[in-house]
């Protein structure tokens, strides 16, 4: 019975590394990789830097912070 622990790992690939907020993954919502929003946002080369090195491949990071805005940088 791992139902728990499959389900806070859901949320923790849904979740943006950088701010914590949904990331809106096609692939973390079991949708296909083609229909997720990162294939046509361009990354900010910022965030890609601010991203940790063990999570990148992991976990994806939110469309705000892919366009360079993170709302953990402005407290
Ligand atoms: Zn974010």
């Amino acid at each position: 019975m791992n139902s728990n622990e499959t389900l806070q790992r859901l949320s923790w690939t849904a979740s943006c590394p950088l701010c914590g907020q949904p990331n809106q993954c096609a692939i973390a919502l079991g949708k296909s990789a083609e229909s997720c929003w990162c294939m046509t946002t361009p990354m900010s080369l910022l965030a890609l830097a601010l991203m940790p090195e063990q999570e990148r491949g992991q976990r994806c990071i939110c469309p705000a912070c892919a366009q360079g805005i993170n709302p953990a940088s402005h407290p």
